[in-house]
């Protein structure tokens, strides 16, 4: 037996990284998920620029929760295309069954990471498909090829980055009015 330890933890720069390798293996990158935020976002307030919104989601994919679920769905997504699942649930991923809603449960959950309207702007992007989104959609449909969870937890990523930044947006309107100091601790 091998005493190697098994890595479990990793720290939130390597989770980054990580996640950014993983997302551009299956030909996603940071800027197309920050594209759908800017399009959700620039239209309430004229102070959202595209940078806010890369860092909302680099930030976003430095979080463990999220690492997990990008790892997790990504590595779904592979397994269906090489057709490494038994039953029924091989053809039913792959094929991106439209009654199939456990994308979406994944998808919801890490949506709502700033707040409630996270829900409402995934519900956008699951519907109207935009983007990314609706290239990963779209590519998922030729022989052989697998984004049934991949698109759900990329529209759920923009739609959190969405959210931080109308929450950056908002803090800043408050701060015009309140005379604080900003407290690290309350970092968004
Ligand atoms: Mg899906």
């Amino acid at each position: 037996m091998s005493n190697q330890k098994k890595k479990l933890l990793f720290t939130r720069q390597e989770m980054f990284e990580l996640n950014k390798k993983m997302l551009q293996k299956r030909g996603v990158s940071i800027e197309a998920i920050a594209e759908i935020s800017y399009m959700q976002q620039a239209k309430y307030s004229d102070n959202v620029s595209r940078s806010i919104c890369i860092e909302s989601v680099e930030k976003i994919l430095s979080l463990r929760d999220v690492f997990h679920h990008v790892q997790l769905a990504a590595e779904i997504d592979r397994l269906a295309e090489e057709k490494m699942f038994q039953g029924p649930i091989q053809d039913i991923i792959l094929e991106d069954l439209g009654l199939f809603g456990v994308d979406e449960t994944l998808g919801l959950d890490v949506s709502g990471l700033y707040g409630t309207i996270g829900q409402t702007n995934f519900g956008d992007i699951d519907v109207n498909k935009h983007g990314i989104v609706k290239r990963l959609n779209d590519a998922g449909k030729e022989e052989g090829i697998c984004h049934t969870f991949l698109d759900d937890i990329v529209g759920a990523i923009a739609a959190a980055a969405s959210t931080r930044v109308a929450q950056v947006v908002n803090e800043d309107l408050a701060h015009e009015d309140a005379d604080v100091k900003r407290f690290s601790i309350f970092d968004l």
